[in-house]
């Protein structure tokens, strides 16, 4: 089978990028929160604020940070959530307000991020991959990353935005991934049955 000129073995190749990107990141949360069924919801979460938000990143941010920073707002309010359920089960003065974990260690989640973009790039057409490499992961001032691909700065933000149109249907598509089963074999009762879309996401 093909699709857009995209042979069979290609397609599962970024299906498998796809699966291990998802499985980094919630690893990474689990090993942070302690229970994977909390780190799948917080994983959600993140996914939910990029793609509802990506849009409106300014086209000097970048991406790396701005993610990163996400992924940071998206723990904090997770264990704020957590401790004021603690202190309600536990009866409110009987405990200290717990601040523990508040804190994210951000070269972690910096690292996590890089990662998970490190690897989805290269399964974006080249020319866009390129661009969000130097724009957005090594953050390459834009005049020059202008002069050396011989196009103007205009030229440049036209294609950075489709590039990053072309990351953000990529996202959708990780989101929609269970880190635990991959696409196919999710089971009803799986934490991620009822995060997922009805439809699946369309052929790459
Ligand atoms: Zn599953």
């Amino acid at each position: 089978m093909s699709c857009g000129g995209k042979d069979q073995s290609e397609i599962d190749a970024v299906w498998a990028v796809m699966v291990e990107v998802q499985q980094d990141l919630l690893r990474m949360l689990t090993r942070r929160i302690g229970s994977q069924d909390e780190a799948v919801d917080v994983l959600h979460d993140f996914y939910v604020k990029v793609l509802s938000h990506l849009d409106d990143v300014r086209d000097t941010d970048k991406l790396r940070g701005w993610m990163r920073r996400v992924l940071e707002s998206t723990l904090i309010d997770h264990f704020r959530d957590q401790s004021k359920r603690r202190r309600a089960e536990a009866g409110y003065h009987l405990i200290e307000p717990q601040t523990e974990g508040l804190e994210p260690n951000l070269d972690d989640l910096d690292h996590a991020v890089c990662v998970c973009l490190y690897k989805l790039l290269p399964t974006l057409k080249s020319e866009y991959a390129d661009v969000l490499w130097r724009a957005d992961l090594v953050g390459e001032p834009r005049e020059k990353i202008a002069s050396e691909l011989g196009v103007s700065e205009s030229n440049l933000r036209v294609r950075l935005h489709r590039a990053r149109q072309a990351l953000k249907q990529r996202l959708q598509e990780v989101c929609q991934i269970c880190p635990i089963h991959g696409y196919m074999d999710c089971s009803d009762d799986c934490l991620m049955a009822d995060k997922k879309p009805a439809e699946p996401p369309s052929e790459l």
